[in-house]
């Protein structure tokens, strides 16, 4: 099978590029993320401080994650419950970032990136792809672009959902995840030695789809 990795920062843009690679290489589409929200929004559901470590590896012992494709459109299951559409609030985002720092999450959810890529080709967009889940994925990027701009646009996507925050929040919301995300001691955020880095300030998505998609074709 066919794996293209799409590391990078929140807001860099991963999701909606690995999605347009995906759908004009006929590869299935993998949101990595999805599935860390997935478990931080049932943790929080049960009373789960997702920050406290004996507490989060007592609620994954007892809680399996799950990803399934109806339609082609990934869907996320905790708990065995479809939580796809619940998980994109602002608050979950947080939850998810924190949650995603323990060791054990981080290998349960491996695991189950790891099953689906090896059964299909598909495009993972996620903070480890390249580096631990698939070291050997045959094409990898590692995609990002100017805080500011991330800030922006991740803004412009809660605005358009009615979320009633500050763009001045959403930047501190993700120098807060940049820093959890690059700092944690298992499976940090960082370029795989043989990915490509993308700078996507001042482009489409279209454009860095494109370019990807070319790179694979070739
Ligand atoms: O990509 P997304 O913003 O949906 O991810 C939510 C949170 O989950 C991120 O802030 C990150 O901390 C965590 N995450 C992770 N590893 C991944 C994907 C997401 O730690 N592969």
């Amino acid at each position: 099978m066919i794996n293209i990795t799409i590391d990078g920062p929140s807001g860099a843009g991963k999701s909606t590029v690995a999605r347009a690679v995906a759908k004009k290489l006929g590869y299935i589409y993998l949101d990595t993320g999805a599935i860390y929200r997935a478990l931080a929004y049932t943790a929080l559901n049960a009373g789960v401080d997702v920050t406290d470590g004996k507490r989060v590896s007592e609620y994954i012992a007892a809680v399996d994650a799950d990803v399934r494709y109806e339609g082609g459109e990934q869907r996320v299951f905790s708990g065995g419950i479809d939580v796809t559409e619940h998980i994109r609030a602002h608050r979950i985002s947080k939850a998810a970032s924190d949650i995603s720092k323990h060791t054990e999450v981080r290998i349960k959810l491996s695991e189950i990136q790891r099953k689906i890529a090896a059964a299909n080709n598909a495009v993972l967009d996620g903070r480890d792809a390249g580096t631990y889940v698939l070291p050997n994925a045959k094409y990898k990027f590692f995609l990002t672009a100017d805080i500011g701009e991330r800030a922006r646009r991740r803004y412009a996507e809660l605005a358009l959902k009615g979320a009633e925050i500050t763009i001045e929040r959403v930047l501190k919301d993700i120098e807060a995840r940049d820093y959890n995300d690059t700092n944690r001691d298992f499976a940090p955020l960082r370029q795989a030695l043989d990915a490509e880095y993308i700078d996507s300030t001042g482009k489409s998505a279209e454009e860095v789809a494109e370019y990807i998609v070319g790179k694979v074709e070739n």
